[in-house]
């Protein structure tokens, strides 16, 4: 089947076409700056140079036109028409404690998808136009709707729940969602694969180390715990999220610099998290080097974003009383040996060893512990459009 993946932001929208039998990616590409001057589509056929074509995008529904013209392109197209599209894959947001698994779009789903507009105000509205924009241009086609949340709803009651009155669970649903949960769910299924192990029976910790960061405790196949929040600001220290901080914080700065809340966020979510500590950038790379060059403040802020980690996968192994794999996925846990020893280097009580040699490769599938290591650590590079696309080939086979 040839599926498309959609994953549409505010202002963009990515895309792949994959066979999901031989899970070949025949060309992917982005759309950006849709409804603000200057729009950009990058168009990328496999085997293919990127074509980049400069086109305003009054709307998505102008920027899926766009897209799918691209893909019938007699040039640098990859499909003849499109009726060679089997499906559509939607990556969305915020499922809330409604959508436990993927599951086929219709009308009462795209209603349910906007009940939860109120938890994620920033990325389901802009989900549910590329949905009705790809409804719009292919009325026929099959989509399906796959949740960042949906792999965390098996958390229990005791690791969702926030210590605050219980009437706002009940009244408002506020709780611990957790998001990137499709790569959670891809990455610790694959390590399983790796290791040659059951994956109904392991203890897995998953760390998801990119520009927005999440790690989740995963046990028996089922999520028991992860770092994100109600939203994706709680947990690790991010690229420009600040992560998990006393909430009395928020009050103090608004009187303190005399801003209001939603100011207060703006800058706990954009302006926060390593670049905000170090004062340099979000990427890794340039702390690295900064840090390489003596800059403390970039010493400072690696070394916090490291412990943090190391914090929240010490109290996973409490949580799940032990774990047998440890895997680092995402731009930073799949590229930098470095930060991932030392993450790992706060386990060495627990026999965690890392081999140098293996630990210095990048972007690909590798068991980077020793062999006497008494836990496994992998890197594993995620796919969520992969994953997406094998949730949705099997929802409407
Ligand atoms: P992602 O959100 O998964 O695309 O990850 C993006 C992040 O990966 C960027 O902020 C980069 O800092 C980081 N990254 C990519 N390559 C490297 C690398 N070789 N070393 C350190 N960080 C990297």
């Amino acid at each position: 089947m040839k599926i498309l993946i959609i994953n549409c932001g505010s202002s963009s929208l990515k895309y792949q076409l994959i066979d999901s039998d031989s899970e070949n990616v025949m060309a992917k590409g982005l759309c950006e700056r849709i409804g603000i001057d200057g729009g950009v589509l990058n168009h990328q056929p496999a085997g293919k140079d990127k074509i980049t074509t400069n086109v305003d995008m009054k709307d998505h529904v102008v920027a899926v036109k766009l897209v799918l013209e691209s893909l019938t392109d007699k040039d640098n197209g990859v499909i003849a028409s499109l009726d060679e599209i089997d499906a559509i894959g939607h990556r969305i947001v915020h499922g809330g404690e409604k959508f436990s698994e993927a599951t086929i779009i219709d009308d009462d789903v795209i209603k349910a998808i906007e009940e939860c507009n109120d938890l994620a105000p920033l990325h389901n509205p802009a989900n549910l136009i590329g949905i009705r924009s790809c409804r719009e241009l292919m009325p026929d086609v099959p989509m399906v709707a796959v949740f960042d949340t949906a792999f965390h709803q098996t958390m229990p009651k005791k690791a969702y729940l926030y210590g605050i009155p219980y009437e706002y669970y009940d009244k408002y649903k506020v709780r611990r969602y957790g998001f990137h949960g499709t790569s959670h769910s891809y990455v610790s299924k694959r390590t399983a694969e790796i290791l040659g192990q059951d994956y109904e029976s392991m203890k897995i910790i998953v760390c998801h180390l990119g520009n927005g960061a999440s790690i989740s405790a995963v046990k028996n196949g089922k999520c028991q715990d992860t770092s994100m929040g109600l939203t994706p600001l709680e947990g690790l220290i991010m690229g420009t999220r600040s992560g998990d901080l006393d909430p009395a914080i928020l009050e103090f700065l608004c009187q303190k610099e005399g801003i209001s809340i939603s100011e207060v966020l703006n800058i706990l979510n954009k302006k926060s998290g390593v670049y905000g500590l170090s004062g340099l950038s979000s990427d890794f790379r340039d702390l690295l080097k900064a840090e390489s060059e003596g800059d403390e403040k970039a010493k400072t802020t690696l070394s916090t974003y490291s412990y943090r980690v190391a914090k929240y996968i010490g109290s996973y192994i409490a949580a799940l009383n032990g774990v047998d794999a440890i895997v680092f996925t995402a731009g930073v846990g799949e590229n930098n040996g470095d930060i991932r020893k030392r993450i790992c280097d706060y386990f060495g009580y627990l026999g965690i060893k890392l081999d140098a040699e293996k630990n210095s490769k990048r972007g690909e599938e590798i068991i980077i512990s020793t062999e006497d290591s008494k836990v496994k650590v992998l890197v594993v590079p995620t796919n969520e459009e992969l994953a997406i696309a094998r949730e949705t080939a099997a929802l409407v086979k």
